[in-house]
């Protein structure tokens, strides 16, 4: 399966990119509110329970880094003051905060579908198709 940037950074399925990942319309209390399946191309987008852990290691990578660079930029290089930099990077984490948190999912999914593409198949121990474990 080849990763697609265009297809990641819109939440579509990693396998037809075409499906969404996500159910429209979007509400805010449902923020991370996904289909089981692709519609297009019947794509398993939960093929383990807690599959989506691992994208709250991807979505604090980002949010840290894309945080701490301007705020440390801003009081040592451009002079602020230490609270007009974390005022500065407070509205930048609420503005960017849904598209980081979906999109790390979305990261997640399609990663795992490049290089880990046996988390698809019946029978691996972590599968939930395994009913002996389940
Ligand atoms: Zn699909």
């Amino acid at each position: 399966m080849k990763f697609s940037f265009k297809a990641m950074w819109n939440n579509k399925c990693p396998n037809c990119q075409k499906g969404d990942m996500y159910k429209k319309p979007f509400q805010v209390s449902k923020l991370l509110d996904m289909h089981e399946r692709c519609e297009e191309c019947d794509f398993d987008f939960v093929p383990e329970p807690g599959f989506y852990f691992g994208s709250l290691m991807i979505s604090y990578g980002i949010s840290a880094w894309m945080l701490l660079l301007p705020a440390l930029t801003l009081v040592f290089y451009f002079k602020w003051s230490v609270n007009g930099a974390m005022l500065f990077t407070i509205l930048i984490a609420a503005i960017s905060y849904i598209k980081i948190i979906r999109g790390s999912r979305s990261l997640y999914l399609h990663l795992m579908a490049r290089f880990a593409p046996s988390t698809w198949k019946a029978g691996t121990s972590a599968s939930k198709y395994d009913k002996t474990i389940f």
